[in-house]
């Protein structure tokens, strides 16, 4: 097998039987554009240019296949950005907060349209999300959020009462909560390989198994790849996490896991508990719970920030591929999420790296404020949706079109969010322990100690952020 295919379920179902012959670049090409990085963000990237100008020549190139990296192995939470308003509102201001919000919405519908457009078949249900809490202290997370967004007269979601949020979510552990009802789920991984099908209809070159080894900042641009260059007039760099590599980038961004595992088939035992109603479920700790149920009744449930590995400097390694090595504390939340499913069996699990900026939300600009070199990353763990909207964005930056993409907030010079090695990685490993000790004593029912409170304030904002907390909450 591959190394790739260890990668996540999503991917070995998406691969199988599909067809999976590559090019890899040999030798020397040009390009109007090229695309470093075959996710969700190169791809619509990419579609996005071929929709503005047919005629411009794009060429991508992925170090491994599309949708190899989280792109194809997330949870499949298409989300919008009303769950983050607070600091998009903070970050944007409300006119715009609202109007980027409400596009993130439209995204969620455009991208179900798109699949069914292309003949993809990516299991896209609109069945909504719940923003639970699962303990005591998590009551209310969400009130800073929806009272931002009443204030422009915004409404996304519903207030559930607690016996509505216990009975449509399948479990009792869930004591309170909002829903909104825009967001969706999918197969993350077929998205991708449908994207690149469709990429490579337009007319898209896509140079698999062909990884970025050196930019060459010249004029046009030169991407080093192992046997061959692209001499391009603009290059695009949507890495996401691999972003590290750039030390511009990396004062911006820090890298955290996420692990997810996936039940074998359980359609019954998902309709006994009353848990077969396609929502997507995230809680509010800071180390976030995330599950839905798949098509052929498996619940895939995710932990963030869990491994607790942090690379050092801009080198990602392979400590964020393959199998989940903490499937064992992953699969007993999900039981202790639902006490009911305590027997069923973990069929696979897997692991990815998040690309987490300071307050959660992406970032877009041109690396050595060069407007032929651009970059988009930072998603945070929150990227199915908004990726569609990244690659308005970047496609209006390679254009050089003045709208609304372009010189949204989005777009931005960056600042030092995270301080430069050694502190960021023995800071990191501080601020994650207390982190993962203030979620413990939440979840005895204890108020975390003032120390634990004083270190978890530096972590990155995840939807609202927590009263004191640091990040998230700058311009
Ligand atoms: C376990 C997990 C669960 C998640 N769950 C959700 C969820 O439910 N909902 C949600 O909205 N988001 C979720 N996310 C986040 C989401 O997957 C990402 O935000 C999104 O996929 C980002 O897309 P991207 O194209 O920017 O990045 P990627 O998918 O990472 O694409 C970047 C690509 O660049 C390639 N690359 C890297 N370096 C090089 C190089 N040197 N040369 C060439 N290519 C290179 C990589 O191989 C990769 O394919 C999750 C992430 C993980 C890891």
């Amino acid at each position: 097998m591959e190394d790739y295919r260890k990668n996540s379920h999503w991917l070995n179902e998406a691969l199988d039987g599909n067809n999976t012959e590559h090019t890899e670049l040999i030798g020397n090409t040009t390009a109007d554009i090229c695309i470093v990085g075959g996710g969700f963000t190169g791809l619509w990237t990419a579609i996005h240019l071929k929709n503005e100008d047919p005629a411009i020549d794009i060429a991508i190139i992925e170090k491994d296949t599309c949708g190899a990296g989280p792109s194809g192995r997330n949870g499949g939470f298409v989300l919008s950005w009303w769950g983050k308003f607070l600091t998009l509102e903070k970050l944007c201001g409300g006119e715009e907060a609202v109007r980027l919000a409400k596009a993130s919405a439209e995204a969620v519908k455009k991208i179900g349209e798109f699949c069914s457009e292309n003949h993809i078949n990516a299991a896209f249900r609109q069945d909504g999300w719940l923003w639970a809490a699962t303990n005591q202290a998590q009551i209310g997370a969400w009130e800073p959020t929806l009272a931002a967004a009443e204030k422009y007269q915004e409404y996304p979601f519903e207030r559930w009462t607690s016996e509505e949020v216990a009975k449509k979510s399948g479990s009792e552990r869930h004591i309170s909560g909002v829903f909104e009802d825009v967001p969706a789920s999918i197969q993350p991984a077929q998205l991708a390989r449908g994207l690149r099908r469709v990429a490579l209809q337009k007319g898209i070159r896509i140079y698999e198994k062909t990884p970025l080894t050196r930019l060459q900042k010249e004029k046009p641009v030169k991407v080093h790849t192992p046997q061959g260059t692209v001499i391009a007039q603009k290059v695009v760099l949507a890495i996401n996490a691999w972003s590290i590599r750039f030390a511009e980038l990396r004062k911006s961004l820090i890298v955290v896991s996420s692990d997810i595992v996936a039940t074998e088939p359980i359609p019954n035992k998902l309709k006994e508990i009353g848990y077969d109603n396609g929502l997507t479920i995230s809680d509010s700790r800071m180390l976030v719970h995330y599950y839905r149920t798949t098509v052929d009744g498996r619940i895939a449930f995710g932990k963030g920030g869990m491994n607790g590995l942090t690379p050092y400097g801009g080198n990602l390694g392979k400590m964020f591929d393959g199998p989940s090595r903490l499937s064992n504390d992953v699969t007993e939340w999900l039981k202790w999420t639902y006490p009911k499913l305590k027997d069923v069996k973990i069929d696979s699990s897997w692991t990815g790296p998040i690309d987490r900026s300071s307050n959660g939300l992406p970032f877009f600009g041109y690396l050595d404020g060069r407007e032929d070199i651009i970059y988009g990353a930072g998603y945070s763990g929150n990227g199915v949706g908004p990726t569609y909207l990244g690659g308005r964005i970047l496609s209006s930056m390679v254009l050089e079109t003045k709208d609304e993409w372009s010189t949204c907030r989005l777009v931005r010079k960056l600042g030092r969010d995270f301080p430069p090695e050694p502190i960021r990685y023995f800071g990191g490993k501080i601020v994650r322990k207390a982190v993962v000790a203030r979620d413990k004593a939440e979840d005895e029912g204890r108020i975390p100690g003032a120390l634990t409170e004083y270190f978890a304030k530096f972590a990155p904002a995840g939807l609202s952020p927590f009263k004191g907390q640091k990040a998230g909450i700058k311009k």
